[in-house]
């Protein structure tokens, strides 16, 4: 079943606003997921933090289960956290390293995460390998293979990377990692909600995402998922008395599942609304919004490559929702400006990024638009008919 569009549009206040092309930004919420909030924030205020997170309970455990559903893993593989970085840094700053360990990732590395590389690399002198793609533009599952060794301790993929439209073949990946028994670490914050991501299928031990991108959910909300199985290969990097009980004097125990890596304060209203958020996501369904934000991604790559002014930067065998391009003649943040102008959301995107990518194809600042299931074919005419006035008009 194709996706009902005007009821979308309807349930997104947002688009009476804009035009909204930041959905790898942020993308606009809901109604359900802006009431959600609201009126856990109402009910605070009305009964108190403590006591209105205790009334709120069902709900909030409903958000564990929720995104169980939506990767398809059990709720007790779920931390809640406040962002994407910070789960997936629990997973990497957990990993019992050594020196001369290395770490394999590849070319669509996003920045955060490479730096945590480069902090590691020389706090314990690890390697880090990147390698690199194949001809598609999409990581070489060949040259993964042959970049494999006993010093390998662990896989750090990203699935759909912040500056391109590439789809990186996770599964493939999946494949190479339990082949070899490796732990695989997938940074699924651009995948997750854009397309199905199904952590069996894929094979991951660990993935991060985060609410605010394709989910539709709210900033400051995030996740990591742990393989039940794959706990016990980490050490959580910090410690509160919400993840661990302090059992006596000189001892503790860890919370059992993935909660030792949540900690005890957190967005509550926040994190109420991304289970909303996923449950609206799923009643849609993964892979009608992945037909659609597909299509509307190649609609649109498609005809901003007829502007002779410009080039479509994307990448990849496969291509998602988010399109990047530059102009010869304007910077790309006098597009952005200039479509801000006319109430239409881009971001532009700097090589520091995704440095990997952007020195590996010589990349300038790019302008990213990034389309979600409920924008719509008539936005993306008048936004290209925009930038080619732009770019025509000097
Ligand atoms: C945005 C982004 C992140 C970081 O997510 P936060 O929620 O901002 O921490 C990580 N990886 C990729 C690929 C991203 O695009």
């Amino acid at each position: 079943m194709s996706i009902d569009i005007n009821k979308a549009r309807a349930e997104t206040p947002g688009c009476a606003n804009v035009l909204h092309f930041n959905n790898a930004g942020a993308a606009l919420m809901p109604a359900p997921v802006i009431d959600a909030i609201q009126s856990h924030i109402q009910l605070e205020s009305e009964i108190g933090g403590y006591e209105a997170r205790a009334a709120a309970d069902e709900k909030y455990r409903g958000t564990y289960e929720a995104i169980a559903r939506l990767l398809n893993c059990d709720a007790s593989e779920i931390a809640l956290v406040e962002n994407a970085t910070r789960a997936w840094d629990q997973v990497f700053y957990g990993m019992p390293f050594q020196e001369g360990d290395t770490v394999l990732t590849a070319q669509a590395s996003y920045a955060s995460n490479y730096l945590a590389m480069l902090h590691m690399g020389t706090r314990k002198r690890i390697n880090i390998k990147v390698v690199p793609n194949d001809e598609h533009g999409q990581v070489s599952i060949e040259r993964l293979e042959e970049a494999i060794d006993d010093s390998v301790r662990l896989i750090a993929l990203t699935h759909v990377p912040t500056n391109s439209g590439l789809v990186n073949p996770a599964v493939e990946v999946g494949k190479v990692a339990r082949k070899h028994g490796i732990p695989y670490l997938l940074d699924a914050c651009q995948s997750v909600g854009q397309l199905p991501v199904d952590v069996q299928t894929i094979g991951c031990n660990f993935l991060s995402a985060t609410g605010r991108k394709y989910l539709r959910g709210p900033r400051g909300t995030g996740f990591l998922y742990v393989r039940l199985d794959s706990i016990e290969l980490l050490h959580p990097p910090v410690i509160d008395l919400h993840s661990a009980t302090w059992t006596s004097r000189d001892e503790y125990e860890w919370q059992p599942g993935a909660r030792r890596f949540e900690n005890w304060e957190s967005n509550v209203a926040g994190n109420i609304a991304l289970g909303t958020a996923i449950n609206y996501a799923l009643e849609w369904g993964a892979d009608e919004i992945w037909d659609r934000v597909r299509a509307l991604g190649e609609l649109l790559r498609a005809e901003l490559a007829k502007i002779p002014e410009l080039t479509v930067h994307d990448i990849g065998k496969e291509k998602g929702g988010i399109v990047t391009f530059s102009a010869q003649n304007k910077a790309s943040n006098e597009i952005k400006t200039w479509l801000a102008a006319l109430k239409m959301n881009v971001v532009t995107s700097t090589p520091e990024y995704a440095r990997l990518d952007a020195e590996a194809r010589n990349l300038p600042e790019t302008v990213r638009a990034s389309v979600h299931y409920y924008n719509t074919e008539e936005e993306i005419g008048r936004f290209v008919f925009a930038v080619r006035s732009f770019l025509g008009g000097s």
